[in-house]
């Protein structure tokens, strides 16, 4: 007998009959003796449609109207799957974030978990109930209602699965694992049975929307047994691993992350002078606009220009925060930029194994794809290029690399 947090994301809830299949996979578990916690996503398109309707009455809506309003997407489909599951005969209780006190910080569309009370769960799983909590949402330290960002219903059932200890946490979703990159858009990419933390960590901070990233960050740090498997057919799915397994070894590139929500922002004509990068990037920062690849050029004549990426739902705000920088620093201009995309190439095997950046830009290359700038790390290489170029260059990387095959080169 185990106790599994199960996470269920919005397609897998799509529909009645989704949310049926969904109660009988969850019974199933129930029937078998382990303790279940799920966690719902929103029905499938919804949280996009109430997006919408914000975004028709106002184009910078109330960030706390916005959360009162997000949250209502995952409320409903609680109520619906514990219907479904009383309806079995399998004892079931649906619980908001703020029910269960899923306490987080106050920044409103991105809060941060920082306590979660089992108390109550802890209660009902002793009386045998299914608990159903909404994801995605938690309560500040005044009540107010908070979302954790888009894909944030993973973090919630990884922050439930630490707090209640659980065995594993198991994130059903629409496709049957972790891939070597995203199989919808490269068809013969290959399911990983296993990945590293830290390589699931830099999948999906470049890109992979099949965890949300701190999700994986948590589940790091509170060493939570984590699986992403399909709610759709039945298959081990991928584990997230603390260690690097044998075959692991062998991969020197594991996986291809690519994020298409980049937007690049240039400053030109700054003074090459200490300090000047902090004056730029200190007020991004406190406008709560993450800021990701960042290159400063060489210096001519006195002056440079910096670039950075941001998200380009944060475009418009970033370059509206540079163009006033660029007045007090006499900046002749600003250039924003939002069709560029970041393709990134992750594997711990890149520790031990040079010439991965070269076979990268020549494959690039020779598909005449232009790089307009490249950042890495330990276990990743990134590259932005322009948007219509992607798909060619998932392609062509996932070729070279070999991760169609064994995986190995
Ligand atoms: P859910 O609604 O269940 O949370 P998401 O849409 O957030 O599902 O995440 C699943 C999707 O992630 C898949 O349908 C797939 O298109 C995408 N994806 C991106 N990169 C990968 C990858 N490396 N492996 C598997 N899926 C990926
Ligand atoms: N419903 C939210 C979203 O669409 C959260 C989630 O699905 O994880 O982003
Ligand atoms: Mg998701």
């Amino acid at each position: 007998m185990s106790l599994l947090v199960q996470k269920y994301g919005g397609t897998s809830v799509g529909s009645i009959e989704r949310i049926e299949a969904v109660a009988e996979k969850v019974a199933g578990f129930r029937a078998r003796g382990d303790d279940v916690v799920v966690v719902v996503s929103a029905m499938s398109g919804e949280t996009n449609r109430l997006v919408n309707l914000a975004n028709n009455i106002s184009n910078a809506p109330p960030s706390r109207e916005m959360d009162v309003l997000l949250s209502t997407g995952e409320q409903v489909t609680i109520a619906l799957l514990s219907m479904t599951l009383e309806r079995k005969g399998c004892p079931a209780r649906s619980y908001t974030g703020a029910q269960v006190r899923i306490l987080t910080d106050n920044s409103h569309t991105k809060a941060r978990i920082e306590e979660v009370d089992v108390h109550r769960l802890q209660a009902d799983l002793k009386l045998g109930r299914v608990i159903v909590v909404a994801g995605f949402q938690g309560t500040d330290c005044d009540g107010n209602i908070t979302t954790l960002g888009r894909g944030g219903s993973d973090t919630t059932a990884v922050a439930l699965a630490a707090a209640l200890n659980a065995d594993e946490c198991q994130i059903y979703t629409d496709v049957d694992g972790v891939y070597t990159t995203d199989p919808r858009v490269v068809e013969n990419a290959r399911r990983l049975d296993s990945i590293t933390f830290e390589e699931m960590l830099e999948m999906a901070s470049q890109g992979s929307k099949v965890l949300q990233i701190r999700a994986v960050e948590f589940a790091g740090k509170y060493q939570v047994p984590l699986r992403v498997l399909s709610s759709f057919e039945e298959g081990p799915g991928t584990l997230i691993t603390l260690d690097e397994d044998e075959s692991m070894e062998k991969a020197v590139v594991s996986g291809i992350a690519f994020n298409r929500d980049e937007a690049k922002l240039t400053i030109q004509g700054i003074p090459d002078t200490p300090g000047v990068a902090h004056r730029i990037l200190g007020p991004i920062g406190e406008a709560n606009i993450e800021v990701d690849v960042i290159v400063q050029n060489v210096a001519e004549d006195g002056t440079t220009a910096l670039t950075f990426t941001v998200h380009r739902n944060d475009m418009a705000q970033a370059q509206a925060l540079l163009t006033d920088i660029a007045k007090e620093l006499k900046a002749p201009s600003v250039l924003a930029d939002a069709d560029i995309v970041k393709v990134a190439l992750v594997g711990v095997g890149m520790r031990s194994h040079a010439g991965v950046a070269s076979q990268m830009f020549k494959t690039l290359a020779e598909n005449d794809i232009n790089i307009k700038m490249i950042t890495t790390s330990e276990i990743k290489i990134t590259v932005v290029i322009e948007e219509k170029h992607l798909e060619l260059a998932v392609r062509a990387l996932h070729t070279s690399f070999g991760l169609e095959g064994s995986g190995q080169i």
